[in-house]
């Protein structure tokens, strides 16, 4: 295919980097889970318990890689991080069982789900889909893949985000209320999953507003770290 193809000129595919290995990760889409630490659900007023798992989507290209800036968006005063262990998926499938679904994952990275609060608030308020508060330029800073063949598959371990080397946010893997291959099996259900698929697993509580030459970063432990300025 030449430029003579293409009416318009085509969006580059997302390349992610994975840790020990020259070849990168092709993102197909970016699915996300909502509320999936009770502590988090608690302090965004929803309910603890183990209702089903909703999911809403980030586009590939909102992706920010290798430690780059996150630009303050527009249209927001109120702009939240949430820090989040990302799956991988590295074979596509249906209706996936619950004890196939580890199968299904090529590694794991840890992300932030940037957020426009405010305006979510009002999508919340007004029964509106929720893409212009998560699915926004840069809201999805994220480190490098590592694969589950080095480091198995993580449901345990500190997950933390600080800003200005403070600890705003501090939980535990355990704490998910919605396992990984639980989530999998789930999604499945809903949509195709594709290799390339990444899912964003949920935030512990603690969020909070980011201002302008903020530093945020992100650890979780086994899978690595996630760093990024707010420009
Ligand atoms: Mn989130």
């Amino acid at each position: 295919m030449t430029a003579a193809d293409y009416v318009v000129s085509p969006s580059p595919i997302v390349l992610v980097p994975v840790k020990g290995v020259a070849a990168r990760f092709p993102v197909h889409r970016i699915y996300c889970v909502g509320r999936n630490y009770a502590a988090h659900a608690i302090e965004m007023g929803g309910d603890p318990n183990r209702e089903p798992p909703f999911f809403f989507q980030k586009n590939p290209d909102n992706l920010v890689l290798g430690g780059g800036d996150f630009p303050y968006p527009p249209k927001s005063g109120n702009v939240h991080f949430e820090i989040e262990m990302v799956i991988a998926v590295g074979a596509g499938g249906r209706d996936i069982p619950v004890d196939q679904a580890l199968d299904h994952v090529y590694g794991y990275a840890i992300g932030i789900d940037m957020t426009r609060r405010d305006l979510q608030d009002e999508c919340k308020k007004m029964s509106r889909p929720w893409e212009i508060a998560k699915a926004f330029e840069h809201s999805a800073p994220m480190g490098d893949i590592v694969r589950a063949a080095d480091i198995g598959h993580p449901d345990k371990g500190a997950i933390w985000l600080k800003v200005n080397g403070e600890t705003k946010q501090q939980g535990d893997l355990n704490q998910l209320i919605w396992k990984t291959p639980e989530i999998i099996s789930y999604l499945s259900g809903l949509f195709e999953l594709r290799p390339g698929d990444l899912i964003m697993s949920g935030t512990p509580s603690g969020v909070g507003a980011i201002r302008r030459g903020d530093v945020m970063e992100g650890f979780c432990e086994r899978v690595g770290t996630v760093r990024a300025t707010v420009a």
